[in-house]
């Protein structure tokens, strides 16, 4: 799943429909356990595979940056490097939510069994619903600071 990104492009890949195991578009029979495999449904379920392992890759991207939400926000009390905690917070704050509205569109109505998509698809919700409880606590207390 994950570190075949790179190559995916070139060498299309899918799970074969009988065993489960991962061969190349090009084969015309499954090498591991000769099932006969038709070329455009072979086609066809690259095609998602390679979008289901792109939604991984964002979510765990997602994931990442949720995380480094955190540590903006720990940054800005370090000194000199406040400002820059300061604007990568508030940044985030905004990115993280607008990223997981993103991949919502882009892969929320795919229907798989893969637990990888399903790990992702949990993490982009966690994420998004993080980001938005923490610009909402953000908000409230600035603007109880600034009515006081
Ligand atoms: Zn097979």
């Amino acid at each position: 799943m994950a570190g075949s990104l790179g190559l995916s492009a070139a060498v299309r890949v899918f799970t074969c429909p009988h065993c489960k195991e991962t061969i190349n578009t090009s084969e015309s029979q499954c090498p591991f356990c000769a099932t006969c495999i038709d070329h455009d449904e072979a086609e066809a379920a690259a095609a998602s595979m390679a979008r289901i392992n792109q939604a991984c890759s964002d979510g765990s991207y997602l994931k990442i940056m949720a995380g480094m939400l955190l540590t903006f926000f720990l940054l800005r009390y370090v000194p000199l490097l406040g400002l820059i905690g300061t604007v990568g917070f508030y940044f985030l704050l905004i990115a993280v939510p607008v990223m997981a509205v993103r991949w919502w569109i882009k892969f929320g109505s795919i229907r798989t069994s893969d637990s990888g998509f399903r790990t992702a698809r949990f993490t982009v919700i966690v994420a998004g619903i993080f980001a938005v409880v923490v610009g909402a606590v953000v908000a409230t207390v600035l603007t109880v600071t600034w009515g006081n």
